[in-house]
């Protein structure tokens, strides 16, 4: 990785977001933006030119002239129902899409003036929207994929397959030509299993992806999406050792080395897939340093209602 390139590239300074997003009234001209580059728009009827503004002691709303229908910049969206002034997200959105390493609830509460629970649910709603973006993208081209059990190094139990609390995942990285990852995915699956790994390359991979992994057999069922699959022999050599996989094993450190020293255990089994999603989230823009901000707006914006209850489900992917 061109590491000079990531780490000194211009980045969003505190005062420049300070003077774009310093109040409350730049916060809803920027969601609006966002949201409605061409103007409100019903989203219940389509109508963009007839509507009605409503501003009382409540939030912002409009009423569409033809259909009657009222709603507001957030109504269908991540922050939707939300009773939090917009500017905190907008601060828990610059502070989550900037952290290099992830940052806790816990710091966001510090960080915010909010409670815990509060602080836990914005942190767990972000998360949400950046895997929700993600999941639309499919790997293509050059793809190196690999077995990957995360959650014991936590909890301070055992790491890796030996742990009370580990999660199976899937570690996918595309690659460009000059073999320079571009795309990584880590997604949970039930097991490393042929039904399993199907499901997985017919959700994230496009067609006609060459996919390099190393003996575990149920790879080969890649080929059920459409994708050729290259088994690399390791022999008696360890996966760290042959340089197909270096890039995968370098990122997979770093990812382990950013869960353990950001966040307290929490839950993997449950909430793992969040955390992850957050992880590769931040690696797939690691060159837009400048727009980060911009894209987790949108990212929230197209994301759906997470009322806690769901946020509070667990979900297996795969
Ligand atoms: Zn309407």
């Amino acid at each position: 990785m061109p590491q000079s390139k990531v780490q000194y590239q211009e980045g969003f300074s505190l005062s420049e977001f300070i003077e774009a997003y310093g109040t409350e009234d730049k916060c809803l001209a920027a969601l609006e933006l966002a949201r409605w580059p061409e103007g409100f728009r019903c989203p219940q009827c389509g109508e963009g030119e007839r509507f009605g503004v409503i501003n009382d002691d409540r939030r912002k709303r409009y009423q569409c002239n033809q259909c009657r229908h009222q709603t507001t910049a957030t109504a269908g969206t991540i922050f939707d129902s939300t009773k939090l002034p917009l500017s905190k997200w907008f601060q828990a959105i610059y502070l989550i899409a900037h952290a290099k390493n992830g940052i806790s609830a816990l710091e966001l509460k510090r960080q915010l003036g909010v409670s815990y629970p509060t602080g836990w649910k914005i942190k767990h709603k972000l998360m949400e929207a950046m895997k929700d973006r993600d999941s639309q993208y499919f790997l293509r081209g050059l793809v190196h994929v690999d077995d990957a059990y995360f959650g014991g190094e936590l909890n301070g139990g055992k790491a890796g397959r030996g742990s009370e609390n580990k999660v199976p995942f899937v570690v996918a990285l595309e690659l460009n030509d000059e073999n320079r990852p571009i795309h990584l995915k880590l997604n949970r699956v039930s097991g490393f299993t042929s039904d399993a790994i199907e499901a997985w390359s017919k959700e994230c991979l496009a067609p006609g992806t060459v996919v390099f992994s190393d003996g575990l057999a149920c790879f080969r069922a890649v080929a059920a999406a459409g994708c050729d699959h290259v088994p690399e022999v390791i022999g008696g050599r360890k996966p760290k050792d042959v340089p197909l996989f270096k890039w995968l094993n370098t990122i997979l450190g770093n990812v382990k080395t950013a869960l353990g020293g950001t966040h307290h255990a929490f839950n993997f089994q449950k909430y793992g897939d969040r955390y992850l999603a957050e992880m590769s989230y931040r690696f797939n823009r690691r060159f837009y340093l400048k727009g980060l901000l911009d894209r987790l707006l949108i990212a929230g914006i197209g994301c759906e209602p997470m009322p806690e209850r769901r946020l509070r489900s667990a979900e297996l992917c795969c």
